[in-house]
This record gives C-alpha cells, sequence and structure tokens, in this order.
C-alpha cells in the first residue's frame, strides 16, 4: 500500500488545513502544527543528499523478522550526523510556537552544537527502547525525559523517512507485531485500505485490509482486524471503537485488557487521502475522549497527552 498510497495522499499541511475547516473547534490547536508539517514535508527531499540506502532494508534480517526484532534495532547511525543537524535546524523552530518548550529548544540545539548530543548514539538508544540509557543522555537537554524524546522523535521521522525513499522496500509480509517491523515504533494511526484508490464505484465494498502507520518512519505494515497492536490480545472483541457521528471514518481502536488506544481511519467511508501522520492529529477530539476513559495512546505525542 505504502508506494501507492504515498502517490495519491495529501500533503500534511494541506491535511491539517483541511481538518481546521471541518473541525473549527480544533483550528487554533491545529494551525500551530502547519509550518512544522511543512517542514516536515519539505525535510524529506532536502534530505536526501545526505541520506543512504539502508542495508538493514535491502537485505533485511530473516531471524529478526522472525523473532519480532525491528529491522533497524541493533543499526549502526554513524551515516546519520549531518542529517540529524540539519533535520533539527529545520524542525526545531517551527516548535516554538507550542507553549512551554522554547527553554527545551535552545538547549537541545546547543547540545547538538556544542556535541553533548550525539546523533548516532542518540538515535542507537531512542531506537533501542533503553529507557533508562535515554534518559541519561536526555537529562540536561529537555526539561523531562518525555520532552527530549518528543524532540528526538520530531527530527528523527523525517531522516528516516528519507532514508526510507532512498532504501529498497522490504517485503515484510510475515511481520505480525504490532510496532514497526522496520524502527519499532508505534503506530500513530492505522487505516483500512480502500480496495482500489482510483475506483471509489468500489466504495464501500471491498478493501478492509488494516495498516498500521509508524509513528516514527512512516512505514506501513498490515496488521491483523481484530487484535490489539498494544498487547496482541485478539480474543474476540477484544478491540472496541470510539468515534464522533459527524465523522463515522475516524475513530479509535481501544483494548480494554492493556489499557491503550490508537486512533484509525476507514478509508474505505471517505474520498479523502489525507497525509497519516498530520490525519492523527486531526483525531485529537478522540484522544481527549480515550483520556478520559482512562486510556493511553499507543504512540504519546504532545497532543494525545493529557495530565
Ligand atoms: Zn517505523
Ligand atoms: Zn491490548
Amino acid at each position: 500500500m505504502d508506494a501507492q498510497y504515498l502517490a495519491k495522499r495529501k500533503p500534511a499541511p494541506q491535511t491539517l488545513a483541511d481538518i481546521c475547516e471541518r473541525r473549527p473547534a480544533l483550528a487554533s490547536v491545529l494551525t500551530i502544527f502547519i509550518p512544522l508539517y511543512t517542514a516536515r514535508e519539505e525535510l524529506r527531499e532536502s534530505l536526501q543528499p545526505l541520506v543512504s540506502p539502508l542495508p538493514e532494508l535491502s537485505e533485511p534480517n530473516a531471524e529478526f523478522l522472525a523473532n519480532g526484532v525491528p529491522l533497524l534495532a541493533n543499526a549502526g547511525f554513524d551515516w546519520i550526523d549531518a542529517a540529524f543537524k540539519k533535520a533539527a535546524h529545520d524542525i526545531l523552530p517551527q516548535l516554538e510556537a507550542v507553549e512551554g518548550l522554547r527553554e527545551d529548544l535552545k538547549t537541545f540545539a546547543e547540545g547538538l552544537e556544542k556535541g553533548t548530543l550525539i546523533p548516532p548514539k542518540l538515535t542507537q538508544t531512542y531506537l533501542s527502547s533503553d529507557a533508562k540509557t535515554l534518559a541519561t543522555m536526555l537529562e540536561n537537554h529537555a526539561q523531562s525525559t518525555a520532552v527530549g524524546a518528543f524532540l528526538t522523535q520530531q527530527i528523527l521521522g523525517p531522516v528516516l523517512q528519507a532514508a526510507r525513499m532512498k532504501s529498497v522496500e522490504p517485503d515484510l509480509q510475515t511481520w505480525r507485531q504490532g510496532y514497526c517491523p522496520v524502527c519499532g515504533s508505534f503506530p500513530s494511526v492505522g487505516c483500512l485500505s480502500r480496495p482500489d484508490p482510483d475506483q471509489s464505484e468500489f466504495l464501500k465494498g471491498g478493501g478492509g485490509h488494516k495498516y498500521l502507520h509508524c509513528s516514527l518512519c512512516g512505514h506501513d505494515w498490515r496488521f491483523r482486524r481484530g487484535a490489539c497492536p498494544g498487547c496482541s490480545n485478539e480474543d474476540p472483541g477484544a478491540i472496541e471503537y470510539m468515534r464522533a457521528k459527524e465523522s463515522p471514518w475516524e475513530r479509535v481502536e481501544l483494548c480494554r485488557k492493556c489499557n491503550t488506544y490508537v486512533g484509525a481511519l476507514d478509508l474505505r467511508e471517505t474520498t479523502e487521502s489525507p497525509d497519516l501522520d498530520a490525519a492523527a492529529i486531526g483525531l485529537m477530539h478522540l484522544d481527549l475522549l480515550a483520556a478520559a476513559e482512562g486510556l493511553r495512546p499507543l504512540a504519546p505525542s504532545l497532543w494525545n497527552t493529557f495530565d
């Protein structure tokens, strides 16, 4: 679905603008993110000279895949330094509009400049889910590990997406986990596919394969429809839904066993082909409902974490 969908989808800034129009109550929050998503979109192109094809993708390690180990889990990232710094230079200023981040943006940028934050090490630690080492690494560069991890994620995302664009798209059909086979991150959103993006007369018939969209590297992978990506629970009725009446194609899929949820779009119910990362922020009204139920987002971010 990757190539087909990417060719057809709307750019992220346009997706956000559409959501603001459709849901004016979210506009004041969402417009803040339009410059950020514009920068992310531009970076995927402008980073091309700074990234190389990823050997981990062109020759996927079958043993890793069989054991549920993401392909980049043990990768080296010596190549990432210049790309990471360029992305930080373009991304960090776009986050100044977010309340309470100004000081963190400064100290994070200084860390990169002074060499106390080292992109290859930071990337490796972030992707290895070694929370303790990550916390130590980010200690003097952000007010909390969560904020430091958020900034890392915002910078690293476009870099990995650019590297993926340059790499062979591996065949990962055997992957059965709820986290990304490429980078190990949880999905920001899922979707049910249309049978053929060009044939709207088939709308509502056929299709319906479930894909999860990686919150970091943007890879989309097939997943079992009735299963929870958080805990793999696939008992009958494991997945419950919450949706708003006015847009039934947008929903949140939740699991009471592990108390997590992930947003989902039923693309069969709409002719829209939104950018999935941007569409995930547009589900903020459902994030609020989920938070009120005591559920945790599988991929926490600034806009779905409410204290
Ligand atoms: Zn990923
Ligand atoms: Zn679960």
